[in-house]
């Protein structure tokens, strides 16, 4: 799960490390007391508007603006509420920007990277550093990698002491910058474990003027798996940032992931998803979907799969790939019999079933006067379905 950069600013916050900090507002009637709240708070005079989008790059896209004066901010306010947000990571479509962060503006001397994240072919957290932050770290990694710095961190032993000096003089930070560095990742880390985060990511961390060591930005991901040990964080969760058909799937256990392709796909299993995904790509076509409707399909997953499915625009043709094992085929067959009855399907239907029951399910879908097309094999399947969605 994800949060907004001022959620993740509160826990860093409760955490003791210093963060730039702000007041965020849904409305535009709240704007002038968020300005002054700030201005009064911090003493501020110069301000910086940032949208909160669960995405990066806003900055490059247009969301994050300095304001030299209140007027500016206020400007930047309007600017900002309501627009559609296009950075590297929202894709073309963009995102509506519903929240924005009055803060200060700092003087900034220096901006550093640093994140925490598991390393899985370690088995290892590993914290990073680089001493190009406000970067795109991709990219810093693609063209000069030997500028991340990487410390593994043993299970058991946490974020050891000479590590975190490790990391602090790579950044080349010396005296009081580096032991607050020192704290800071030591705190960073401790936040990492305690809520069980999949990710830490601090770009940039800088260094100001005045030589204190702050967090102007916050990217912090949870382990969805471990959510339900924290519920105050399951409550930051934003709905408005995730994808509607993978909210409505959630709801009945399935597993949907929206894809840029033509082809949807209804699958049981997550090997067979993928395999299913390389194949009709590799016949040339391109999947709008993953939607494993699990180990214990029945007629209901099915019809809510399908309606699921089918809300994508994008789809022009459905692959229903189904392997019956605990599942029972002519179950999944009933399924797509009523729900084809049920729902308004205007594009093609590509049935492959095999396993349990298979050949009274392919008796049923043959009796049945619903227009599907029949596949015998996985590549017929697939050749069929591709061929279909070229129209
Ligand atoms: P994003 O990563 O989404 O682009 P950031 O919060 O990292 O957003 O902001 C982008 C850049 O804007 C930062 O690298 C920094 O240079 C500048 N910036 C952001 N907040 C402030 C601030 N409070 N004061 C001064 N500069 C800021
Ligand atoms: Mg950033």
């Amino acid at each position: 799960m994800k949060i907004h950069e001022y959620q993740a600013k509160g826990l860093l916050k409760g955490y003791g490390i210093p963060i730039q900090d702000g007041v965020t507002i849904e409305d535009l009637a709240q704007a002038e007391a968020a300005i002054d709240a700030v201005n009064k708070e911090h003493g501020a005079e110069q301000y910086v508007i940032k949208a909160q989008i669960h995405a990066g790059g806003r900055g490059k896209g247009g969301g994050v603006k300095f304001s030299s004066s209140r007027e500016a901010a206020l400007e930047n306010i309007k600017k900002i509420l309501g627009m559609t947000l296009v950075t590297h990571q929202t894709g073309a479509e963009g995102r509506l920007v519903k929240k924005v962060m009055v803060g200060e503006a700092l003087d900034i001397k220096q901006e550093f990277y640093a994140a925490i994240t598991l390393d899985r072919s370690k088995g290892m957290d590993v914290f990073m550093v680089s001493s190009e932050g406000g970067m795109e770290i991709e990219e810093v990694a693609r063209t000069s990698p030997e500028k991340i710095i990487r410390e593994a961190i043993v299970p058991g032993f946490g974020l050891r002491g000479f590590q975190a000096r490790n990391l602090a003089a790579a950044l080349g930070l010396e005296g009081q910058a580096a032991k607050q560095a020192v704290g800071m990742f030591q705190k960073l880390y401790k936040l990492y474990r305690e809520l069980d985060c999949s990710i830490v990511e601090i770009n940039p961390l800088v260094v100001t003027e005045q030589g204190n060591l702050v967090a102007l930005d916050a990217k912090i991901n949870f382990d969805d798996n471990a959510l339900f040990l924290h519920p105050e964080i399951a409550q930051m969760r934003d709905l408005d940032e995730e994808d509607p058909a993978e909210v409505e799937a959630a709801k009945y256990h399935l597993n949907y992931i929206k894809l840029d392709g033509t082809v949807g796909c209804m699958v049981n299993g997550a090997g067979l998803a993928m395999s299913t995904m390389d194949i009709i790509k590799q016949v040339g076509g391109s999947p709008a979907n993953f939607l494993d409707v699990g180990g214990g399909a029945n007629v209901e997953t099915v019809k809510n799969g399908f309606r699921i499915i089918l809300s994508d625009p994008n789809v022009k043709a459905v692959l229903i790939n189904i392997f019956g094992g605990i599942v029972r085929c002519d179950r999944i067959a009933n399924g797509i019999i009523e729900a084809v009855k049920e729902l308004d399907l205007n594009v093609p239907v590509v049935v492959r079933l095999a396993g349990t029951n298979a050949d009274v399910a392919k008796e049923l879908l043959a009796k049945s006067d619903v227009s599907i097309i029949s596949a015998d094999s996985f590549e017929d399947a697939a050749q069929k379905v591709v061929h279909a969605a070229k129209g």
